[in-house]
């Protein structure tokens, strides 16, 4: 059996006071605890390596709602701790508008990178001359997106490469250009972050953060990003089991910051890659529910790893519970030598426009 974990849920109106109050009595027993202030509840755990049974009369405080023994490891994004969603719903994550978790699924749409292009040609990187006369592809597959109804726009500055030859990312020229196409298009934006360093700088630009599959354990960074209190988008690890992968969002959480959504985004396994990228994983999604009040959506396109395969596996994905959808997309007709990042994988706004029609005529 799982190690009990222990967690106050306090009332909505808990007073200041009341609050303090609280933390006292957990210290006064020789504890000491967590408070996390969520969106739409304050808990406070105690920790300790002896937690008595006296702990439990402080139930009885004034501004407590409950106090929960939650049998898993994951005790604050667990559904035990959250009893005020019922079995299928999940909580919404609001970044600037968008919902997640609301009755829409939420579309988010861009490049997999923010790229460059100067006489034509992608570049590595901008020197500042370049910059002033480069063209970004971005600002034009945003334009598209919004006027197909996509909610939100991707697109990454800090790129985790598989080879340090590829193109790592724009860096901060490319977060300024991202908020520009964002601004300009009035579509909020999501972006990687790959190093505890660039969290700050990141959350200014961006209103959500992306952690990669590749990023799911690095822990120092998911409480960075705990930190920033910023909307985070988790991706699941490349072979991360469930238990992994929420107790990755604990770390976030942990940190005060409940504003999480994950994202399934397939799994490696020794015969993913004969077709396609990774093997998907949607099902997940069905235990997901049953373990967490956290919204997910998916990511057909790191799934798939070729266009063609794309707007099936979005299909399914919604179809298996997913509450939104992440895509990358380039320029319509772009040529291999214009794209630097995940071109196969990448739909064009043509394609987009299908898919969005699908999706809508399903889900509207
Ligand atoms: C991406 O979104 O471009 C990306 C690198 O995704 P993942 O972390 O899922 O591989
Ligand atoms: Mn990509």
């Amino acid at each position: 059996m799982e190690e009990e974990k222990m967690v106050f849920i306090l009332k909505k109106n808990a007073t200041e006071t009341e609050i303090d109050n609280l933390e006292q009595a957990i210290l006064s027993l020789g504890l000491k605890y967590r408070l996390v202030i969520g969106v739409d509840r304050i808990t406070i755990s105690p920790i300790g390596d002896e937690i008595g049974t006296q702990i439990e009369n402080l139930e009885a405080m004034p501004g407590v709602e409950a106090y929960l023994k939650v049998q898993k490891p994951y005790k604050l994004v667990s559904r035990d701790s959250h009893t005020q969603y019922n079995h299928n719903q999940t909580r919404i994550v609001d970044v600037k508008g968008v919902k997640f978790g609301g009755d829409k699924p939420v579309i988010i749409a861009g490049p997999c990178a923010i790229e460059a292009l100067v006489d034509g040609k992608p570049v590595h990187a901008l020197t500042e001359v370049q910059s002033e006369n480069a063209e970004y592809p971005i600002f034009e597959i945003a334009r598209e997106m919004k006027s197909l109804g996509a909610d939100m726009l991707r697109g990454g500055a800090y790129k985790p490469r598989t080879s340090p030859y590829d193109f790592q990312g724009l860096g901060l020229e490319g977060l300024k250009i991202l908020k520009q196409a964002s601004d300009e298009t009035n579509l909020p934006c999501i972006t990687e972050v790959v190093d505890t360093r660039d969290a700050e700088k990141v959350a200014e630009y961006a209103d959500m953060l992306q952690i990669g599959a590749r990023n799911m354990e690095n822990f120092e960074l998911l409480k960075e990003v705990g930190r920033t209190k910023k909307p985070v988008l988790l991706k699941r690890g490349k072979s991360s089991t469930m238990k992994e992968w929420l107790l990755a969002a604990e770390y976030i959480i942990a940190e005060g910051n409940d504003n999480i959504v994950l994202c399934a985004r397939g799994i490696k396994n020794n015969v993913s890659e004969e077709y396609g990228r990774n093997q998907a994983d949607f099902d997940i999604i069905y235990e997901l529910r049953k373990e967490t009040y956290l919204p997910v959506i998916a990511d057909p396109s790191h799934i798939g790893g070729e266009r063609g395969r794309i707007p099936s596996l979005a299909m399914s994905a919604l179809a298996s519970g997913a509450q939104g959808l992440i895509i990358e997309v380039m320029k319509e007709n772009a040529k291999p030598v214009e794209v630097l990042c995940d071109f196969k994988q990448s739909l064009m706004p043509s394609q987009m426009k299908e898919l969005m029609s699908r999706i809508k005529k399903e889900y509207n």
